[in-house]
């Protein structure tokens, strides 16, 4: 067996010593934009080096944990008239700056309805804040909280955060973001790859930037470190048997895990069909891995490769209107015994493409959409249908 092959068999991730409390040093070494200048997305692909040792799956995670930015940090420390050099404690009872809490401990973007009930308590009689905590002000405070940041609750209602050390009341713990692993560890041996959108947008007068995403798209260059962990995740897997057929619909960065299971089943000569389904706004922009996947097809490792791309016509187009395009014949592989898998946005995408689903097993099987349900249900148990949306 080659070196290669032999790294496909190693334990699942989580196997090593890293953990998120614990996480690996890694060093960048790639990162760049998939997405063509002009596109509405800025969509990067990232390799971050990993020791010996360390091993994944197709199907895994990789965990990123990743500091506020400077700027967010010196926008909270003036809001609330502190200078950073205090001293507090944080989760662990360890002491350290204030400065360093904001940056890596306290979760000081997106606002949470947690941190305005946490406020009120700081002022009881506060009208505005009494009326968006608890169960009873969910409403008010999810709109109050949308596209806001800590900065702007500081700022809103100034006066209330009289010791650092209450900051560790209001805000939450700052989390790792985790991220489909994109590459196959048999191709890859000493490197985990994703596929990551930056988060940016504009709300309440402010550039806003996702904490995580924002970090490795502007302050990432190669060379530079992160901390980072394996996250397996058993319930995402290609079939145990290499000649199964594989269907997988990974619209947008949806794509990640669908590149690892098609490097994988390359590296290990699996012999199943393989049918892709991917979706963007504009092919000439946006259309992520196009060379590799073309390449895949071309080659015939992957038999199908259906795209999508909604914005480079009139009426939009999206991955479940190929799949109904395609309904005979999706209903024939699954017939097949194929497997059947997702990625991508949980909001509208996962939905949509379930009722695609279902709609060509009704067709396929000239049953109802009861009946087709039933088949869903069954090829659930069966692992045949697996999901992997956020
Ligand atoms: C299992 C799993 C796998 C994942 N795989 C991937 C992957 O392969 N690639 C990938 O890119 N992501 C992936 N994600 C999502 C990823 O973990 C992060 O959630 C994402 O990158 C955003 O994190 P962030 O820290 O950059 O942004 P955050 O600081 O968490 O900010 C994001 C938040 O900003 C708010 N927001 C965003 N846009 C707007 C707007 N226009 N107006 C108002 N508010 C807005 C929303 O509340 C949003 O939740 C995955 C998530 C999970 C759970």
């Amino acid at each position: 067996m080659s070196e290669t092959l032999e790294a496909t068999v190693a334990p699942a991730a989580g196997h090593s010593r890293y953990t998120r409390n614990n996480p690996y040093l890694s060093v960048v070494l790639a990162n760049y934009l998939l997405t063509a200048p002009g596109s509405e997305k800025e969509t990067r692909h990232l390799e971050l080096a990993i020791e010996e040792g360390m091993t994944y799956t197709p199907g895994d995670a990789v965990g990123i944990v990743a500091e506020n930015r400077r700027q967010a940090v010196d926008e909270v420390l003036q809001a609330l008239g502190f200078t950073g050099s205090e001293r507090v404690l944080d989760h662990y009872k360890v002491e350290i700056d204030l400065d360093e809490a904001l940056r890596t401990r306290l979760a000081i973007g997106k606002l949470t309805r947690g941190s305005v009930t946490q406020m009120a308590k700081l002022d009881p009689d506060h009208p505005r804040l009494k009326s968006m905590s608890g169960a009873e002000g969910k409403a008010l405070a999810e709109e109050y909280c949308y596209g806001r940041e800590f900065v702007d609750l500081a700022t809103d209602f100034p006066g209330l955060i009289k010791t650092p050390q209450q900051l560790f009341q209001v805000l939450a713990r700052l989390t790792p973001r985790m991220y489909s692993i994109a590459s196959s560890q048999a191709l890859h041996p000493d490197n985990v790859q994703t596929t990551v959108r930056v988060v940016r947008y504009e709300a309440h007068g402010r550039e806003r930037q996702g904490l995580c995403s924002g970090h490795l798209g502007e302050r990432s260059p190669l060379g530079s470190t992160m901390p980072i962990f394996l996250h397996a995740n058993g319930n995402f897997r290609l079939p145990e048997d290499p000649s199964a057929p594989v269907i997988m619909v990974g619209p947008g960065t949806g794509i990640a895990p669908f590149r690892a299971f098609l490097e994988e089943r390359q590296a290990t000569g699996a012999k199943g069909d393989n049918w892709l389904f991917f979706g963007e706004q504009r092919r000439k922009l946006d259309f992520l891995y196009q060379e590799q996947l073309e390449a895949m097809h071309k080659d015939g490792l992957l038999t199908h490769l259906h795209t999508a791309f909604s914005r480079d016509q009139a009426k939009k187009v999206y991955v479940q209107d190929r799949m109904q395009e395609n309904a005979t014949q999706l209903y024939d592989w699954l017939e097949r015994g194929a497997y059947f898998y997702v990625c991508g946005d949980a909001t509208r995408m996962a939905k949509d493409v379930e009722l695609a689903l279902l709609d060509a097993i009704a067709r396929g099987s000239n049953g109802t959409l009861d009946h087709a349900a039933e088949y869903l249900a069954a090829m659930k148990k069966q692992k045949r249908y697996q999901r992997d949306v956020y």
